[in-house]
């Protein structure tokens, strides 16, 4: 049989160390950063998840959001301002039963269907924290003790990567803080030791230094550092490619007044509350895991299965 002539093959794609742990946690779904998660891979995300709900703070009410929210409400956020370029926006065939149909033809007649979307008034909820601050502002003024929530999202960035510590859709879990200041500040303090605690316990190797969001553009750099001036956001970084710089798998952000002036969440005595989070990336930290202990959970070291309940 001849074979066929091929051109020159193509340059091998670079490997990173975390591909090779792809067929113990993904399935592709034809999309890069949006995977179909194996059962193992499941098992630890949910036993994360057990592992941060045993550590909630008492007098923390609990949400869970769906993992698309208003489109005014992330607009209000400032979002737009911050982060246009990662923003996923629904749209949909609107219209009468012929206008839809007419579009859905086009698509089986090799035409473009999607000519006929339009924007709806939903947007992929790009951080699990965002739908709380509107819920909390609805009641009136924050009361003394403030608030603590913990919510948890479905969550989409247009961040498309080879990497597999970095997904278009991923799994973000909070513990939110809204109040005064000085309960802000306390709140941090006290997740950033829970939660190297939390790091030490699971076996993970991993530094805490002032970050940065990775603000927009040319404007975007100078909020950047005016954020790494103020020390407004920490992150735990995990290194899972040997001495490179690690991956964030969990911060703790001091958003100020911010969100209490967008949303008018007030203090007793008229002050814009202050709100603080500390975010766990599911997904990175169970990427983590399996970098850091083995594709296969039977050979992860019995003290961390057992913190786990795995
Ligand atoms: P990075 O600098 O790596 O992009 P970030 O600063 O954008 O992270 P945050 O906005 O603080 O991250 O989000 C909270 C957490 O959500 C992060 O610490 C990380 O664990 C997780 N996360 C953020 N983006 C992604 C992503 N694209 N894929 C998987 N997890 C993510
Ligand atoms: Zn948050
Ligand atoms: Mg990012």
């Amino acid at each position: 049989m001849n074979m066929p002539v091929m051109n020159a093959p193509a340059a091998p794609p670079a490997t990173d160390p975390l591909d090779s742990l792809f067929d113990a946690m993904f399935k592709p779904m034809d999309a890069l950063g949006v995977y179909a998660r194996t059962g193992a891979y499941e098992s630890v995300v949910e036993a994360l998840a057990a592992f941060i709900s045993a550590r909630r703070d008492e007098g923390t009410e609990v949400f869970r959001f769906p993992p698309v929210m208003s489109r005014a409400h992330l607009e209000r956020h400032g979002y737009l301002k911050s982060f246009p370029n990662l923003l996923g926006c629904v749209s949909c065939l609107e219209g009468s039963e012929t206008e839809i149909r007419g579009y859905a033809d086009r698509h089986l007649n090799g035409g473009d269907w999607t000519e006929g979307l339009e924007t709806a008034d939903l947007v992929l909820t790009p951080a699990a924290c965002y739908p709380v601050y509107p819920i909390a502002a609805a009641r009136g003024p924050v009361p003394e003790a403030g608030y603590r929530f913990d919510v948890a999202c479905d969550c989409f960035r247009r961040e498309p990567s080879r990497h597999l510590d970095r997904l278009q859709s991923f799994r973000m879990r909070e513990y939110v803080r809204i109040g005064t200041p000085e309960q802000i500040v306390a709140f941090r303090e006290s997740w950033i030791k829970t939660a190297t605690a939390m790091a030490d316990e699971l076996g993970l190797t991993y530094t805490v230094e002032t970050a940065s969001d990775p603000f927009f553009g040319r404007l975007g750099q100078i909020m950047a550092f005016s954020q790494l001036e103020q020390a407004l956001k920490f992150e735990l970084l995990i290194p899972l490619r040997g001495a490179a710089a690690g991956t964030a798998c969990m911060s703790f952000n001091y958003h100020r007044e911010h969100f209490g002036t967008t949303w008018g969440l007030h203090l007793a005595d008229g002050e814009p509350a202050h709100t603080g989070c500390v975010a766990f990336g599911m997904d990175r930290l169970a990427v983590a895991m399996f970098a850091t202990h083995g594709a296969a959970l039977a050979d992860w070291p019995a003290a961390i299965r057992a913190a786990l309940k795995l």
